[in-house]
């Protein structure tokens, strides 16, 4: 369960990271897969700066890598050189005004912010570092938490269940269990409490 948990955690910790790429390379006629073209490119050494190594790095097809190559190159952010031995071999490189536009988007300004709120903290597993770091992404993004409901303030103990405050409606424990659109994290509660486990 716990596996589960955390594997869910980095699921939504990368949707929001997506969608919020989306909205910022939306505003400059990219997609988050140019972005990460460009990114490996500015990472990658001579060896591995081929469309094909492009391909394998982001799981993608050669296909949806050559359209993204051609958008790229139409907009002047990368080069194509023809290599010097074997002249089938085409190699990749950012040019000056990609990697300037590199630099001008990455990282993500709600990524740093969080990253900020969540270094100085300590954590007793990777489940409790993950939970912490999508409240404050979500906090920065103004998103809703979507979380675990009884990690809400709203929640509150009862002696046989628990009761809802906002709704003022009784929960049981397989509600408890189950994630809502109106949780608000509980400051002190970002790890489940063993009773409504
Ligand atoms: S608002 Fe949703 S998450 Fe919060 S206590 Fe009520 S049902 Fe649970």
């Amino acid at each position: 369960m716990q596996d589960l948990n955390t594997f869910r955690l980095i699921e939504r910790i990368s949707n929001l990271l997506r969608s919020e790429e989306r909205k910022k390379y939306a505003a400059i006629g990219l997609q988050p897969v140019h972005v990460q073209v460009l990114d490996y490119l500015a990472t990658c050494n001579r060896f591995s700066d081929t469309p094909a190594s492009v391909a394998d790095y982001l799981g993608l097809t050669k296909g949806t890598v050559s359209q993204s190559l051609q958008v790229l190159e139409r907009k002047g952010y990368i080069e194509k050189c023809q290599d010097k031995l074997d002249g089938r071999v085409v190699h990749l490189a950012l040019s000056p005004a990609g990697t300037q536009l590199l630099n001008d988007v990455k990282p993500l300004d709600i990524f740093e912010q969080a990253q900020e709120a969540v270094s100085s903290k300590k954590f007793t597993s990777i489940e409790a570092s993950l939970s912490a770091m999508l409240a404050e992404l979500q906090k920065a993004n103004n998103a809703k938490s979507f979380g675990v409901c009884h990690s809400c303030v709203n929640f509150v103990r009862l002696q046989e269940n628990y009761l809802c405050n906002l709704t003022q409606l009784q929960l049981s424990q397989f509600d408890a269990k189950k994630i809502c659109r109106e949780h608000v994290l509980a400051e002190d509660n970002v790890v489940p409490p063993k009773q409504a486990d």
